[in-house]
Protein backbone atom coordinates (compact mmCIF):
# COMPACT_ATOMS: atom_id res chain seq x y z
CA UNK A 1 0.00 0.00 0.00
CA UNK A 2 2.80 2.60 1.01
CA UNK A 3 4.04 1.51 -2.64
CA UNK A 4 0.82 2.80 -4.31
CA UNK A 5 0.36 6.00 -1.77
CA UNK A 6 4.56 7.08 -2.87
CA UNK A 7 2.54 7.14 -6.87
CA UNK A 8 -0.66 8.69 -6.17
CA UNK A 9 -0.03 12.63 -6.66
CA UNK A 10 -1.60 15.69 -4.96
CA UNK A 11 -2.54 18.47 -7.51
CA UNK A 12 -3.83 21.46 -5.04
CA UNK A 13 -6.79 23.86 -6.59
CA UNK A 14 -7.91 21.06 -9.24
CA UNK A 15 -10.74 21.53 -10.99
CA UNK A 16 -11.15 24.28 -8.66
CA UNK A 17 -9.72 26.23 -5.67
CA UNK A 18 -9.91 24.84 -2.37
CA UNK A 19 -9.43 21.30 -3.85
CA UNK A 20 -6.79 18.79 -3.67
CA UNK A 21 -6.84 16.47 -5.95
CA UNK A 22 -5.81 12.87 -6.04
CA UNK A 23 -4.27 12.18 -8.84
CA UNK A 24 -3.93 7.88 -9.66
CA UNK A 25 -2.22 8.93 -13.22
CA UNK A 26 0.91 8.90 -11.62
CA UNK A 27 0.23 5.36 -10.23
CA UNK A 28 -1.33 3.83 -13.20
CA UNK A 29 1.33 4.93 -15.60
CA UNK A 30 3.92 2.78 -12.95
CA UNK A 31 3.79 -0.66 -13.91
CA UNK A 32 4.35 -1.76 -10.50
CA UNK A 33 1.83 0.19 -8.71
CA UNK A 34 -0.75 -0.64 -11.48
CA UNK A 35 -0.05 -4.46 -10.95
CA UNK A 36 -0.81 -3.73 -6.73
CA UNK A 37 -3.39 -2.16 -7.42
CA UNK A 38 -5.26 -4.87 -9.52
CA UNK A 39 -4.23 -7.50 -7.41
CA UNK A 40 -5.11 -5.94 -3.61
CA UNK A 41 -8.77 -4.70 -5.56
CA UNK A 42 -9.39 -8.52 -6.46
CA UNK A 43 -8.29 -9.58 -3.26
CA UNK A 44 -11.31 -7.72 -2.31
CA UNK A 45 -13.61 -9.91 -4.37
CA UNK A 46 -12.24 -13.03 -4.75
CA UNK A 47 -14.77 -15.48 -2.87
CA UNK A 48 -17.57 -13.04 -3.48
CA UNK A 49 -19.03 -14.64 -6.86
CA UNK A 50 -18.84 -11.35 -8.32
CA UNK A 51 -20.48 -11.31 -11.94
CA UNK A 52 -20.49 -7.69 -13.11
CA UNK A 53 -18.36 -4.61 -12.09
CA UNK A 54 -19.83 -1.17 -12.87
CA UNK A 55 -17.44 1.52 -12.98
CA UNK A 56 -18.18 5.15 -13.46
CA UNK A 57 -16.64 7.26 -16.16
CA UNK A 58 -13.98 8.33 -16.32
CA UNK A 59 -11.64 7.19 -14.21
CA UNK A 60 -13.31 4.43 -12.83
CA UNK A 61 -13.28 3.11 -15.86
CA UNK A 62 -9.43 1.84 -15.59
CA UNK A 63 -9.52 0.47 -11.66
CA UNK A 64 -12.59 -1.29 -12.47
CA UNK A 65 -11.21 -2.76 -15.37
CA UNK A 66 -8.60 -4.09 -13.98
CA UNK A 67 -10.82 -5.59 -10.88
CA UNK A 68 -12.95 -7.24 -13.46
CA UNK A 69 -10.32 -9.11 -15.64
CA UNK A 70 -8.25 -10.23 -12.66
CA UNK A 71 -11.65 -11.53 -11.03
CA UNK A 72 -13.23 -12.86 -13.75
CA UNK A 73 -16.24 -10.76 -14.22
CA UNK A 74 -17.66 -8.59 -16.95
CA UNK A 75 -17.58 -4.85 -17.09
CA UNK A 76 -20.07 -2.37 -17.21
CA UNK A 77 -20.05 1.77 -17.80
CA UNK A 78 -21.55 4.03 -16.00
CA UNK A 79 -21.76 6.93 -18.18
CA UNK A 80 -22.76 11.13 -18.80
CA UNK A 81 -25.68 11.42 -20.50
CA UNK A 82 -26.02 10.99 -24.16
CA UNK A 83 -22.68 8.49 -24.43
CA UNK A 84 -24.18 5.64 -24.12
CA UNK A 85 -25.50 3.93 -27.75
CA UNK A 86 -28.71 1.64 -26.44
CA UNK A 87 -31.58 2.34 -24.39
CA UNK A 88 -30.54 3.59 -20.97
CA UNK A 89 -31.62 4.17 -17.01
CA UNK A 90 -30.66 7.70 -15.87
CA UNK A 91 -30.30 8.96 -12.25
CA UNK A 92 -29.55 13.17 -11.72
CA UNK A 93 -28.01 13.89 -8.13
CA UNK A 94 -27.13 17.59 -6.51
CA UNK A 95 -23.60 18.68 -7.18
CA UNK A 96 -22.26 21.75 -5.26
CA UNK A 97 -23.29 23.53 -8.35
CA UNK A 98 -27.00 22.75 -9.65
CA UNK A 99 -27.18 19.08 -10.96
CA UNK A 100 -25.58 15.69 -12.64
CA UNK A 101 -26.74 13.01 -14.54
CA UNK A 102 -25.43 9.80 -15.22
CA UNK A 103 -26.77 6.74 -17.38
CA UNK A 104 -26.76 2.80 -17.80
CA UNK A 105 -27.27 0.47 -20.58
CA UNK A 106 -30.91 -0.57 -19.40
CA UNK A 107 -30.14 -4.42 -20.12
CA UNK A 108 -26.60 -4.15 -18.07
CA UNK A 109 -27.49 -5.87 -15.46
CA UNK A 110 -29.61 -8.87 -14.42
CA UNK A 111 -31.80 -10.06 -11.86
CA UNK A 112 -29.16 -13.22 -11.53
CA UNK A 113 -25.78 -10.17 -11.47
CA UNK A 114 -23.65 -9.78 -8.21
CA UNK A 115 -22.40 -6.28 -8.50
CA UNK A 116 -19.10 -4.00 -7.72
CA UNK A 117 -19.41 -0.26 -8.58
CA UNK A 118 -15.98 0.98 -8.68
CA UNK A 119 -14.31 4.61 -8.78
CA UNK A 120 -11.39 5.94 -7.93
CA UNK A 121 -12.04 8.11 -5.47
CA UNK A 122 -14.63 8.37 -2.80
CA UNK A 123 -15.56 11.98 -1.87
CA UNK A 124 -18.66 13.77 -1.62
CA UNK A 125 -20.36 10.32 -2.45
CA UNK A 126 -23.03 11.99 -4.72
CA UNK A 127 -21.47 10.13 -8.28
CA UNK A 128 -21.89 6.48 -6.00
CA UNK A 129 -25.17 7.02 -4.35
CA UNK A 130 -26.58 7.71 -7.73
CA UNK A 131 -24.88 5.12 -9.37
CA UNK A 132 -25.78 2.96 -6.52
CA UNK A 133 -29.82 3.83 -6.92
CA UNK A 134 -29.34 3.26 -11.06
CA UNK A 135 -27.48 -0.61 -10.27
CA UNK A 136 -30.09 -1.41 -7.41
CA UNK A 137 -33.35 -0.12 -9.50
CA UNK A 138 -32.21 -3.14 -11.49
CA UNK A 139 -32.57 -5.88 -8.81
CA UNK A 140 -29.55 -7.36 -8.95
CA UNK A 141 -28.74 -10.25 -6.31
CA UNK A 142 -25.99 -8.22 -4.71
CA UNK A 143 -24.36 -5.33 -4.54
CA UNK A 144 -20.61 -4.08 -3.32
CA UNK A 145 -18.95 -0.61 -3.84
CA UNK A 146 -15.37 -0.31 -3.89
CA UNK A 147 -12.96 2.75 -4.41
CA UNK A 148 -9.06 3.04 -4.43
CA UNK A 149 -8.89 6.08 -2.63
CA UNK A 150 -11.64 7.42 0.21
CA UNK A 151 -11.11 10.97 1.44
CA UNK A 152 -12.93 10.40 4.78
CA UNK A 153 -13.21 13.78 5.78
CA UNK A 154 -15.93 14.67 3.42
CA UNK A 155 -18.34 12.31 4.87
CA UNK A 156 -18.92 10.33 1.44
CA UNK A 157 -19.48 6.82 3.19
CA UNK A 158 -22.67 8.53 5.14
CA UNK A 159 -24.52 9.31 1.85
CA UNK A 160 -24.07 5.60 0.85
CA UNK A 161 -26.79 3.59 2.50
CA UNK A 162 -26.26 2.01 5.75
CA UNK A 163 -26.25 -1.46 4.15
CA UNK A 164 -24.12 -0.71 1.32
CA UNK A 165 -20.84 -2.67 1.67
CA UNK A 166 -17.83 0.21 0.79
CA UNK A 167 -14.46 -1.29 0.76
CA UNK A 168 -11.31 1.55 -0.07
CA UNK A 169 -8.13 0.40 -0.39
CA UNK A 170 -6.21 3.78 0.92
CA UNK A 171 -8.48 5.92 3.56
CA UNK A 172 -6.76 9.79 3.93
P1 LIG B 1 -18.17 12.74 -5.25
O1 LIG B 1 -18.05 14.06 -4.55
O2 LIG B 1 -17.89 11.58 -4.29
O3 LIG B 1 -19.46 12.58 -5.96
O4 LIG B 1 -17.00 12.72 -6.31
C1 LIG B 1 -17.22 13.05 -7.64
C2 LIG B 1 -16.15 12.51 -8.56
O5 LIG B 1 -15.05 13.40 -8.56
C3 LIG B 1 -15.64 11.13 -8.20
O6 LIG B 1 -15.83 10.32 -9.35
C4 LIG B 1 -14.17 11.29 -7.89
O7 LIG B 1 -13.42 10.48 -8.76
C5 LIG B 1 -13.85 12.76 -8.22
N1 LIG B 1 -13.25 13.50 -7.11
C6 LIG B 1 -13.89 14.30 -6.23
N2 LIG B 1 -13.03 14.86 -5.38
C7 LIG B 1 -11.80 14.41 -5.71
C8 LIG B 1 -10.47 14.63 -5.21
N3 LIG B 1 -10.23 15.43 -4.17
N4 LIG B 1 -9.45 14.00 -5.81
C9 LIG B 1 -9.70 13.17 -6.86
N5 LIG B 1 -10.90 12.94 -7.39
C10 LIG B 1 -11.95 13.54 -6.82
Amino acid sequence: MEYIKRHIRDVQDFPQKGVLFKDLTTAFKDPRALHIIGWDLAQLYRDKGVTKVVGIESRGFIGGSILAFEIGAGFVPVRKPGKLPADTLQASYDKEYGKDTIEIHRDAITPDDIVVIHDDVLATGGTMRAAYDLVKSMNPKKVYVNFIIELTALGGRDRLPADAEVTSLIKY
